[in-house]
């Protein structure tokens, strides 16, 4: 089946995981709320990229997109996490 999706949106929350399991987000709440704020943000900062692709064939479609943009896609979680850090948007005990 044919889709329309944005596989920046794939890339930065793949990107997200990724800074999640490594010692870098050591200190940031690992909470689903602020994981999705943090792609939210850096999904508004860069352009999107919008293809038509086989479903199953998205992954194809990033790599390129990958050499381009992951040292921004870093940088901008980097901030992002900062800026999310700074809020109080839930209640740590509960997500
Ligand atoms: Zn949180």
């Amino acid at each position: 089946m044919l889709i329309l999706t944005n596989v920046m949106e794939h890339l930065v929350l793949e990107t997200v995981e990724e800074i999640f399991s490594s010692e870098n987000a050591r200190d940031a709440c690992h909470c689903e709320r602020c994981r999705l704020d943090i792609a939210a943000i850096v999904l508004n900062s860069l352009p999107p990229a919008y293809v038509v692709t086989f479903e199953g064939e998205v992954k194809k479609r990033s790599y390129a997109l990958v050499i381009q943009y992951k040292a921004d896609i870093v940088r901008e979680i980097t901030k992002a996490m900062q800026t999310v850090a700074t809020r109080v948007h839930h209640d740590r005990d509960n997500g």
